[in-house]
């Protein structure tokens, strides 16, 4: 294993002195305490170095580098799981395991979590796409406000989606369930915008133009599934980061280093699965059927310009999820859970700052047991990079610090502005 160590500042630009204008022969201390104490804070973001390891020439850090960035004093080991928490948000971490949960979620990293000298370390573009969306969603810069919901019920006309004899067909279900959460996010006070109201057929490219073209506006995909008969439960997609392979993949290759539409809103896209999947998962109740927040390029979440997620609502392959899909009250569930999903996307989108501490509370059913299970599907296997050298480029940035006052970031957006021709069409959704 090759490998090498090298440390790096976060990108911080300084800020103007937070002292100016302050009247000192006004005796009053509180003030100079805060001015101190805030020149202090910057002074020690400043000074925050993180020490990279490169391992097959990837850039990888320690969970405790995490816990440290982000001030999760307590660290407890759980059988092999390490829990790092403030008491407000939290993160589940194990060596050899490509998921990780954040505040209760369960999240597909891009590339697994690796052990290396005792420590577990993740890598640089999951630290930054994924953990720092999560740990810090008011220190997102995009798209912070919107006022507008484009539901976009899956398939339609022709094209049915997913079949079953216990069910009525995907196309019929996601339409139900988007007719259902219309009313309830007007009722929320938001403008909703459906990317079809009735059984016809409308092309994936035509549904990320809808969003696209909505100004202020968030993309909600509703689906079911589809799959092997013991297949059940909820998950949620959000678009695949640039230069790391989709959820569903072992391979990295040529077309991963693309940069997309969806791109520009990375860190809003991961916030909105997220949440939309911590309220499904609440409405679903047993752990087993949590599947998590994955990774994918689907056309409709690569092609938007606003943030969208995709979610799956159930199988209707599995007799137990079809026998809830089929009736109203579950499908109600849902058009709730959706609506929540947004209003919490909102909210922690705006640093309400009771918001983390609810949702780490909210995910947590038994206080005593707080570690969720380990799942067999999560083991890491090695992904195989297929890229050839000179196409793999810096695609991320560590996550800024945080400063109270006026600190300048700079952009996440590392983008290759020189990437060649876009790749071929690829009908996956
Ligand atoms: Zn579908």
């Amino acid at each position: 294993m090759f490998e090498t160590t090298h440390t790096t500042s976060t990108p911080v630009v300084a800020s103007a002195p937070v002292c100016a204008g302050l009247n000192i022969r006004a005796k009053k201390l509180y003030p100079i305490f805060l001015c101190t104490a805030l020149a202090l804070a910057h002074q020690l973001a400043e000074a925050f170095e993180w020490k990279l390891v490169t391992i097959h020439e990837r850039e990888y850090l320690s969970a405790e580098q995490v816990a440290e960035f982000y001030q999760l004093g307590q660290k407890t080991s759980i059988g092999p799981t390490r829990l790092l928490t403030d008491g407000k948000r939290e993160i589940q971490i194990t060596a050899d395991h490509q998921t990780i949960a954040i505040n209760g979620v369960k999240h597909w990293l891009s590339f697994p979590v690796l052990e290396h000298d005792g420590l577990a370390m993740v890598s640089r573009v999951d630290l930054s796409r994924t953990i720092e969306p999560l740990l810090r969603p008011s220190s997102i810069k995009s798209c912070k406000t919107f006022d507008t919901v484009v539901l976009d019920p899956g398939h339609g006309g022709m094209d049915n989606g997913a079949q079953s004899r216990w069910t009525p067909d995907e196309k019929t279900l996601s339409l139900d369930v988007a007719q259902r959460s219309k009313p309830l996010l007007e009722a929320a006070g938001f403008k909703v915008v459906m990317t079809r109201n009735r059984d016809v057929f409308v092309p994936l490219e035509e549904r990320a133009r809808i969003a696209t073209l909505i100004p202020n506006s968030v993309m909600v995909s509703i689906h079911f599934n589809s799959g092997d008969r013991s297949a059940l439960g909820v998950e949620s997609y959000a678009l695949s980061p640039r230069g790391t392979p989709s959820s569903s993949s072992r391979r990295l290759s040529y077309t991963d280093y693309e940069q997309l539409p969806g791109h520009a809103t990375d860190s809003n896209n991961i916030l909105l699965a997220s949440s939309l999947q911590r309220r499904m998962a609440m409405a679903r109740g047993a752990d087993n059927e949590n599947r998590g927040v994955k990774r994918a390029r689907f056309v409709v979440l690569k092609d938007s310009g606003s943030p969208s997620a995709l979610i799956e609502c159930g199988f209707v392959s599995n007799s137990q999820d079809a026998k809830k899909i089929s009736t109203t009250a579950f499908r109600q569930s849902l058009a709730t859970a959706i609506r929540d999903g947004v209003l919490d996307y909102r909210a922690q989108l705006s640093g309400a700052p009771e918001s983390a501490t609810i949702f780490a509370m909210a995910a947590r059913k038994d206080s005593e047991n707080p570690v969720i299970p380990l799942d067999h599907e999560a083991i890491a296997k090695p992904i195989v990079d297929t890229t050839p050298p000179i196409f793999k480029r810096r695609v991320d940035l560590l996550p800024p610090v945080h400063l109270p006052a006026e600190a300048k970031i700079s952009s996440p957006a590392d983008t290759n502005k020189t990437h060649p021709a876009p790749a071929p069409f690829r009908p996956d959704y």
